[in-house]
């Protein structure tokens, strides 16, 4: 039997997880003006590239903060994020094209 604590943390846990999830979702759907991949904007920001798009400008710069935490959390440098950058955006164009 539990109590009523555990039902506490198993509803924040949830809770944590569905809004990963819907964060997870909303990074990985392209821009709706420019239909590059949000993620993919944000690293750009993240190194210090200038968006065309300001749709896209936004959204890096309310993802930042997020970035600059999940990369310190990893110990991945700004060089090492570049690569990753470089993969992804080589991944996603060998799938789009
Ligand atoms: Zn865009």
């Amino acid at each position: 039997m539990k109590s009523t604590k555990l039902y506490e943390r198993d509803f924040k846990n949830s809770f944590k997880k569905k809004i990963v999830k819907k964060f997870a979702q909303f990074l990985s759907k392209p821009c709706r003006n420019c239909g590059k991949e949000r993620l993919l904007s944000a690293i750009d920001y993240y190194l210090g590239k200038k968006h065309k798009c300001l749709q896209c400008q936004i959204t890096s710069n309310m993802i930042l903060p997020v970035i600059i935490l999940i990369f310190h959390r990893l110990s991945i440098s700004p060089a090492t994020a570049g690569k990753i950058g470089d993969v992804l955006s080589g991944i996603n164009c060998s799938s789009a094209c």
